[in-house]
């Protein structure tokens, strides 16, 4: 039963029993559903929470402490005739959460007997930034708080930020890691990888930052996949030339455990600037082809986001492969000078 629109839906007296929230990828997108689920589960203590995700993404949610159980979609089982029965699955939940509302998400929420609550599109606000800044768009809310024209018609409201909670194993596995690594005290996490071209710092500016932390006693921690380490040969050869520098290439479970020692990142606009962010770290974000407007800043207080504000800027709601215009000024242009004071800005508002 697919609620209509705006009007308070009453709660069934004990509260729901069982509610499914979908929000089915990517890395940035669950982590800003977080609050959502904190809020859900400090107004119905007693209910099954299950979190429905893609098994890429299900380290997000596994241990968190509102979720009762991560309902994982494995990457050969969503094909169509896979969520239709899956969807049998919804039957006897009365509350259904689509924080998706894709086509994947709404076949299976079609016709369910539960209450389906679905986040709106902001597709159309979104392209206007990209293709009509010339009618002076309003900045977009900020994605983690997109859902709460929903909880309010259920009476409950966001308390705050997302906060990630990795598993013990990942925990103790990371405290070890980071003993043998012999990072420095303070250790800046650094995420260079983007799954766009338009959204990366160039990597000589990269080496340029790694260089001025290094210079300031400050430990190096490089996180990203292992085909971005491979696109970044110049930097991973600069930081093995020191010590206080080294590479994480892991599962996101220990990738994330390894971020929450760091004192702070520095990354582009992407799923890690989320990660660290909801890790309780200070960011320094750095956008190129997007913009902040978008509703895609780091959540909370304490960051620094820096954007040129290039007259083409956003040029994609996600990024490109490459700038249309060839000259990719957003990124060049943003020297490693403005980051690294950018990042003593940050610091220095840390408690010790
Ligand atoms: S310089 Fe402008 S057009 Fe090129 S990637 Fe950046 S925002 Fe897009």
């Amino acid at each position: 039963m697919s609620a209509a629109r705006g009007r308070p839906l009453p709660v069934p007296e004990g509260g729901f029993r069982r509610i499914a929230v979908l929000r089915l990828s990517s890395l940035g997108d669950v982590v800003l559903t977080l609050p959502t689920v904190v809020a859900l589960r400090a107004a119905f203590p007693a209910a099954e929470i299950a979190y429905w995700v893609k098994e890429e993404y299900a380290d997000l949610v596994r241990e968190h402490p509102a979720v009762t159980r991560a309902r994982v979609l494995e990457k050969d089982a969503r094909r169509l005739e896979d969520l239709v029965s899956m969807s049998a699955e919804l039957e006897d939940h009365d509350l259904v959460l689509d924080l998706h509302g894709s086509a994947r998400t709404r076949l299976l929420t079609f016709r369910q007997k539960a209450i389906v609550l679905r986040v709106p599109s902001t597709r159309l606000q979104r392209e206007r930034w990209v293709r009509a800044r010339w009618s002076l768009p309003a900045p977009l809310p900020p994605v983690w708080q997109q859902s709460a024209p929903l909880l309010a018609r259920l009476g409950l409201s966001l308390a705050g930020p997302p906060r990630l909670h990795p598993s013990a194993a990942a925990s103790a596995w990371a405290a070890q890691e980071w003993a043998a690594m012999q990072l420095p005290a303070r250790t800046i996490a650094l995420a260079p990888g983007a799954a766009w071209a338009t959204k990366r710092w160039p990597e000589a500016h990269w080496c340029a930052l790694e260089a001025a932390l290094a210079e300031r006693g400050l430990g190096r921690l490089v996180l990203t996949t292992v085909a971005e380490r491979r696109a970044l040969p110049g930097l991973a050869a600069q930081l093995a030339s020191r010590p206080g520098g080294a590479w994480a290439t892991e599962s996101l479970a220990r990738g994330m455990a390894l971020m929450a020692r760091a004192a702070a990142a520095v990354t582009h606009d992407s799923g890690l600037m989320h990660v660290a962010a909801a890790s309780g770290l200070p960011v320094v974000a750095l956008f190129g082809g997007t913009h902040p407007a978008l509703g895609f800043a780091p959540a909370g207080s304490g960051h620094a986001v820096l954007c040129r504000e290039e007259p083409c800027q956003p040029c994609a709601l996600h990024g490109r492969e490459a700038c249309p215009l060839g000259h990719h000024r957003c990124m060049t242009a943003l020297a490693p000078v403005e980051v690294v004071a950018a990042l003593e800005r940050v610091l220095a508002e840390v408690v010790p």
